[in-house]
């Protein structure tokens, strides 16, 4: 059964390189960008609220949309996916877990060696000078200004169509190209560059196990794919 040979490469693995995207955050009530838009936003497109041209054409919707989702966050707990993977980093040798995830829950659930390659949308940046904003309530409506150059503030995340940062972009590629065994979770492995990641994992020889109820482009090259939400298979796989 592939569960037993998903263990098996586990308890083999020395060095491990997870990546997880916005599905290991659906049990906890934080919905996927396919599913968020619905409602009241269900006029918009992922790219009309998270680029750089969105905000600078409606700066107040684009901040209304994120203090809307940065409620939610704060409201939602790390769910069993969450906490398996903070197990496994117990358990493991070497160890970086790369999300996705704008969420904080990773870390709220007690991951150490984390790459947050989206950023965190707790926090806030200036749009025009990009210096950190002391900013911990978005209120609807236009964004406030930076003190230094009159800048509005945005949640400190990367939207479409902007650069990663460096520093976390090489600590991904790194630990990706030097594991022995990659595992791809609630990600739809489309959006770069992290949807490299665990093909470079491959090129490199690490096995890769995907976690994920859906099909993705790296399904079939994936050793193992364990069909299913990233709750109730991780939990089984780690045990
Ligand atoms: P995505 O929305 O493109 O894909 C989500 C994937 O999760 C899909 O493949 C889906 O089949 C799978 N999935 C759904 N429910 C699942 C479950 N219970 N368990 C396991 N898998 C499940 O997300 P993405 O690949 O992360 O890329 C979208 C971008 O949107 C990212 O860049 C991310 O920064 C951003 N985003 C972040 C959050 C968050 O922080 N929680 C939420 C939405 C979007
Ligand atoms: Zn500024």
């Amino acid at each position: 059964m592939s569960l037993d040979a998903a263990r098996k490469l586990i308890a083999a693995a020395t060095r491990i390189c997870v990546l997880t995207g916005a599905g290991i955050s659906a049990e906890s009530g934080i919905p996927t960008f396919r599913d968020a838009l619905t409602g009241l936003w269900s006029k918009f497109r992922p790219e009309d609220l998270a680029t750089p041209e969105a905000f600078e054409r409606n700066p107040a919707i684009v901040w209304e949309w994120y203090a809307n989702r940065r409620e939610r966050v704060a409201m939602a707990k790390p769910n069993a996916g969450h906490r398996a993977l903070v197990e496994l980093e117990r358990r493991a040798g070497r160890f970086t877990l790369v999300t996705q995830n704008v969420d904080g829950l990773h870390a709220r659930a007690g991951s150490r060696n984390l790459v947050e390659l989206h950023g965190n949308i707790a926090r806030t940046r200036c749009f025009g000078c990009n210096r950190g904003l002391d900013e911990s309530t978005m209120r609807p409506g236009t964004p406030p200004t930076c003190a230094h150059c009159g800048g509005y503030a945005r949640p400190d995340v990367v939207w479409f169509g902007e650069m990663l940062s460096e520093e976390a972009l090489q600590r991904g590629f790194e630990a990706a190209r030097s594991c022995d065994l990659f595992l791809s979770i609630g990600t739809s492995t489309v959006v770069e560059p992290a949807a490299s990641l665990p093909f470079l994992a491959l090129e490199a020889g690490a096995r890769v196990i995907e976690v994920n109820p859906d099909r993705t482009p790296l399904s079939d090259q994936a050793a193992i794919w364990l069909q299913g939400a990233a709750g109730a298979v991780l939990p089984d796989l780690v045990r």
